[in-house]
């Protein structure tokens, strides 16, 4: 290892809380889909910011937003108005449905705002549809990821992630994922709500199906419960449609951003049908930071360069042809168990941990990321060329042809 890699990672040893597993690379430069380590290596990452970098690194609109904003205005109070607040919210209406938004920081943050106006309105007679009130129970699926701050952290399937934490914040009740029986069967006078990953990224890529999403639907209006998406990393063109609800042809009650949604610049959101948004009034919930006139100008330069750059037309051709190769692929090997997901969200589950295979790839100048042991993930940038994807997946695809070679002479 380099000596100025080596210094820097001393550094974070005696200075730095050890709570990520951290690959052995410094990193001082990015654009677009490559990275550049402290000595100068370049490297294809087609898994950019963990989901955040949906356009990339430093995407050049989103830079110029954030340099002209920074010589007005960084932060206000939201104890005043700023007009970029108001057309930021707009055009998550616009794309989402009738509704409110509330601005938090992070992806955790959108949840525990929903969670407490999941609360809040199950609490109120008027969230009861009328009735007594006094519901708090939120169905939740096996195998979630919905974030690290106590409640959202509650709310995850992982009992993995959970452990140690106790006591949980409760009133979560875990059902199977794709399985509108389970939630049927979960459903009690307590019920408020289900939250849900229309796509589950960190728990292996997991797709729910259409039949699925609709029944969920189904089951919320006939008992009057809240359906809550978390489109934390599936949103905002991930999945090649603005949210991945959207392919499924259901509308949520609560929709939850963050991630790609900011560009880069940490900014999460809330979009709340009016009548739940309502519900939470002067007083109830606050974040200091959220919200601020530059995360949304991020928003707005993010809203743009989707649109602008039609990135939803080219998620939806080279996401065909990556899923047709990596489907050719698994006929070849053994190893490769199921390729999943859709758009530019993409899950490849292996026979065999998938750990040395990030490493392989990263010592081929590649970044990928391995999720559940044996999921190997791909978040690509949309705006990633096709030349940098097929040369990524090349990559990938002779990593992996040797570890079958290997695996089956073991
Ligand atoms: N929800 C989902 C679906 C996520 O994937 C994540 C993060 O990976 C979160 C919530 C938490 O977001 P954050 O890390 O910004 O708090």
């Amino acid at each position: 290892m380099d000596r100025q890699t080596q210094a820097v990672i001393n550094q974070y040893d005696r200075h730095v809380m050890h709570t990520y597993v951290r690959s052995p690379l410094v990193i001082t430069k990015a654009k677009g889909s490559r990275v550049w380590d402290v000595e100068g290596h370049e490297y294809l990452d087609l898994f950019p910011g963990w989901g955040v970098g949906g356009l990339g690194y430093n995407h050049p609109w989103i830079m110029t937003a954030i340099r002209g904003q920074a010589g007005r205005i960084v932060h206000l109070s939201n104890n005043y108005y700023h007009p970029l607040q108001a057309r930021a919210a707009k055009q998550l209406v616009d794309v989402s449905f009738d509704g409110k938004v509330f601005f938090s920081n992070s992806g955790a943050e959108a949840v525990e705002t929903a969670i407490k106006l999941a609360r809040r309105w199950g609490n109120t007679a008027k969230g009861a549809g009328g009735g007594t009130g006094g519901r708090h129970d939120i169905i939740v699926m096996e195998q979630s990821f919905h974030g690290r701050t106590m409640a959202a952290l509650s709310a995850t399937g992982q009992s993995k992630l959970q452990q140690g934490f106790e006591p949980l914040v409760p009133g979560f009740v875990r059902v199977p994922f794709n399985d509108a029986a389970a939630i049927e069967a979960a459903i009690t006078p307590q019920t408020c709500a289900v939250l849900l990953e229309p796509i589950q990224g960190e728990g292996g890529v997991h797709v729910g199906s259409t039949q699925f999403l609709q029944e969920v639907r189904r089951l919320c209006d006939a008992h009057q419960l809240l359906f809550i998406v978390d489109e934390v990393q599936s949103g905002m063109g991930r999945t090649g449609s603005w949210f991945a609800y959207q392919e499924s042809g259901v509308e949520p009650d609560l929709l939850l951003l963050a991630k790609t949604l900011g560009g880069g610049f940490p900014i999460g959101a809330v979009v709340a049908k009016r009548a739940v948004a309502d519900v939470l009034s002067p007083g109830t919930h606050a974040t200091t930071y959220g919200g601020s006139p530059l995360g949304c100008v991020c928003v707005l330069a993010v809203f743009e360069a989707i649109k602008k750059q039609k990135l939803f037309a080219r998620v939806a051709t080279l996401s065909a042809a990556l899923f047709t190769r990596l489907g050719a692929l698994q006929q070849r090997l053994p190893i490769i168990r199921e390729v999943r997901g859709r758009g530019f969200m993409v899950g490849i589950e292996l026979t065999i941990d998938g750990r040395p295979i990030v490493e392989a790839a990263r010592a081929k100048r590649l970044l990928i990321n391995c999720t559940q042991g044996r999921v190997l993930r791909l978040l690509p940038a949309m705006t990633i060329t096709k030349t940098q994807l097929d040369r990524g997946l090349s990559i990938l695809e002779d990593i992996l042809v040797s570890h079958a070679t290997s695996a089956a002479q073991v």
